[in-house]
């Protein structure tokens, strides 16, 4: 019997991804899998369901989907969702599983394998192509630009011109990991001059090397475990959001991508600092959040414009908004994962191996040794 993989319809409200695309369910039946898809989960990627059948999968129910030996999903599904998914299936996603595990661990003790790609061990050779972190943030750090350009009522270009030359625009991207640096290139690429900043030593050269400037704040080195950033001292917090309030009226559009893994995202632009901004400008938060985000004033999926006329966009959807792209993405991490733990038609979960322990939830991964 060859082993079946399904796709569940995401439902999370603006989500518009989904965990399989044609051309992936294509490679899993030519690898032996069936594979499921759940009817409409691909719309909102513009995926329809007869892009599906054509590569080879059946297009089934919800219940008929969660039959599934491996299901696959984006998101966490809902509760009633997950709690239809039972002994010996596994379930693989961006589960969400450092905020909060609770959920996934009762589900784990009933002995559903959960694999979450939060967890994924990212400086692992093997793991890259599983990194969904990555996929999507490079996704979300180009998306950012167009939209800033999109918001900006200027060039970005340096435009000459019968009627006269317009300056380029000044961009200063905070946070050079994979979304800050895909946002640098992308800026360049439009013609706009293009400013990085990092805690992160490594990320000057980084910036630098795409022809970008690196702006500096006393703030020098801040390198926590797994060559992240930490996060910065109360101290250090104000050095850095009084210094950078200092150049940010400077810049047009101002694009902010710090993180923090499982820690808030810190506050690098102030209320004041945003005031300071000329009429015109653009923030661009992909940290935003319920809770806060990297600028004051940035709210989930919402565009605000200040009374003194600066657009501030909340970013943290940036990767939904190119749907169909982030999707292509997002399956081919995820089939690598399930190449990687199906042998000879069998689901193995070894406990030798450091990213199949490394992305297992609660009672499994304890029994795995590391
Ligand atoms: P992330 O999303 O956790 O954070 C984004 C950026 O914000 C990071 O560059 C971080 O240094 C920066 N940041 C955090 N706090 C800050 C602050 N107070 N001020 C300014 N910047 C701040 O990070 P990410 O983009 O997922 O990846 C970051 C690191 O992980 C990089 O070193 C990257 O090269 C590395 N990485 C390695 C691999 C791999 O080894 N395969 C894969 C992906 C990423």
């Amino acid at each position: 019997m060859p082993v079946s993989v399904a796709a569940l319809k995401e439902r999370a409200p603006g989500e518009g991804r989904v965990a399989l695309v044609p051309e992936v369910v294509t490679k899993l039946v030519s690898d032996g899998y069936s594979v499921m898809i759940e009817s409409g989960a691909g719309e909102t990627a513009f995926f329809p369901d007869s892009a599906y059948k054509k590569a080879g999968a059946k297009v089934v129910s919800l219940a008929e989907a969660l039959k599934a030996t491996i299901v696959l999903a984006v998101n966490r599904p809902p509760a009633t969702t997950l709690s239809k998914i039972g002994k010996g299936q596994v379930l693989i996603g961006q589960l969400d599983s450092l905020a909060d595990a609770k959920e996934l661990e009762a589900a784990a003790k009933k002995g559903v394998s959960i694999l979450s790609l939060d967890r994924l061990p990212r400086q692992v050779s093997r793991a890259q192509s599983m990194d969904v972190l990555s996929s999507q943030a490079s996704i979300a750090g180009y998306r950012a630009v167009i939209v800033a350009a999109e918001a900006y009522s200027r060039y970005f270009p340096m435009m000459m011109t019968a009627a006269g030359t317009a300056r380029p625009a000044k961009v200063l991207v905070l946070g050079a990991g994979v979304a800050g640096l895909q946002a640098i290139g992308t800026a360049k690429r439009l013609g706009a001059q293009v400013s990085g900043y990092d805690v992160r030593p490594a990320a000057r050269e980084e910036v630098s090397s795409m022809g970008a400037q690196f702006l500096t704040t006393s703030v020098e080195s801040a390198v926590g475990e797994g060559g992240y950033a930490r996060a910065l001292t109360k101290e250090e917090t104000a050095t850095q959001q009084k210094e950078l309030a200092t150049q940010i009226a400077k810049f047009d559009i101002v694009i902010t991508t710090a993180k923090v893994p499982g820690k808030k995202a810190p506050v690098l632009v102030q209320k004041e600092t945003v005031a300071a901004m000329g009429p015109g400008s653009v923030l661009v938060d992909l940290a935003a959040s319920a809770g806060g985000g990297n600028v004051v004033g940035s709210a989930p999926g919402k565009r605000v414009v200040t009374k003194g006329g600066v657009t501030i966009i909340g970013g943290d959807m940036l990767a939904s908004e190119m749907a169909n792209a982030a999707s292509f993405g997002f399956a081919k991490n995820l089939s690598t994962v399930v190449e990687s733990i199906v042998k000879e038609g069998e689901i193995v979960l070894d406990p030798e191996d450091e990213v199949t322990t490394a992305l297992l939830i609660g009672a499994a991964a304890k029994g795995a040794k590391k």
